[in-house]
């Protein structure tokens, strides 16, 4: 019943856009939006936060590609978690050998997976903890849940992202994202997109009592029209609820990858994540060829990341 495909393009503009976003925010990560408000985004540059060169992805590309590799193998949380570790102590998929950055909440993660917890059970209940750590991996698990039942949908995202941040708000946040997500795939207009996501979600919220409480912190999301706030209510942080804002509002107002993605980044704050979940939406609905290509030929690793995009779509589509 549920057969649902997407093609390789549609993965390629997605992954693509997400990267490049990352990439696009790297170097003014943590700067407040009133000075990007003189100083703005509008190409790719280098140093800057981390004194990075130019096409230097985060955490965020680094956790996305250990989740696709680990998917290559099949769906196995171990194996995920083991990449993360990996991650986190020796490199595995950092653009030049060495992390650079990384959330307290996916660090405190990591170690609770080093001790074998596939579960990071202490961000269950805390509020301090409901960063966007793992709505900025969860992009694979789109591709993955194609043919699932929104039920089964909804617990493998659960898992994939308590391997860090268990907290419900997290887990709906990747869940509102990937049902965005293939509303897109499957090829809606950006307004029967949203709005077909806003009555799936609602509808799953209203069904699952322990999820009502959690669905309030998404209203202006769910219940409201997110692309009909100005930008002075638009909030940037590492929230999880404002990071999925952002990046939704700013997928509606630009025209385009290059406006879009430059609208999330210069909204200051934590723009890495906000372009790069912004630019997997921009990239998706517009296509890799919107993506500038100068852009997209400074990203590090371009080539492994080329191969592990081909190798991901044709392990999923055996
Ligand atoms: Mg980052």
């Amino acid at each position: 019943m549920y057969s649902r495909t997407y093609t390789f393009s549609q993965l390629q503009g997605s992954i693509w856009g997400f990267v490049v976003g990352d990439a696009l925010g790297v170097p003014v990560e943590f700067e407040p939006r009133v000075v990007l408000k003189s100083f703005p985004v509008k190409h790719m540059r280098g140093y800057g936060t981390h004194k990075q060169p130019q096409g230097t992805w985060s955490d965020d590309s680094s956790l996305l590609f250990c989740t696709m590799e680990s998917l290559c193998q099949g769906y196995n949380l171990q194996d995920m978690a083991k990449k993360f570790i990996e991650w986190y102590r020796n490199g595995l998929w950092t653009p030049y050998g060495q992390v650079f950055d990384v959330g307290n909440t996916t660090r405190n993660g990591i170690l609770n997976l080093e001790k074998g917890n596939l579960v990071h059970e202490a961000t269950l209940n805390d509020e301090r903890s409901i960063g966007n750590g793992s709505l900025m991996r969860i992009l694979p698990i789109v591709f993955w849940v194609s043919k699932m039942s929104i039920n089964e949908r909804f617990e493998i995202i659960k898992q994939v992202s308590s391997l860090t941040h268990a907290h419900l708000r997290s887990v709906l946040a990747c869940f509102i994202y990937v049902e965005f997500m293939w509303q897109l795939i499957e090829n809606k207009t950006l307004r029967k997109a949203y709005e077909n996501t806003q009555l799936l979600v609602n509808d799953f919220c209203d069904r699952q009592y322990f999820l009502k409480a959690e669905a309030k912190h998404f209203h202006r999301i769910l219940q409201e029209d997110i692309s009909k706030y100005k930008e002075s209510e638009i909030s940037s942080t590492g929230y999880v609820v404002h990071t999925l804002e952002a990046a939704l509002w700013s997928f509606f107002t630009g025209n385009n990858y290059e406006e879009v993605t430059t609208l999330a980044v210069n909204l200051g704050d934590d723009t890495d994540t906000t372009g790069a979940i912004a630019g997997s939406m921009a990239g998706l609905y517009y296509g890799l060829d919107s993506i500038p290509e100068d852009w997209r030929d400074v990203i590090a690793r371009k080539m492994d990341i080329l191969f592990l995009i081909e190798k991901f779509y044709h392990a999923l589509n055996k």
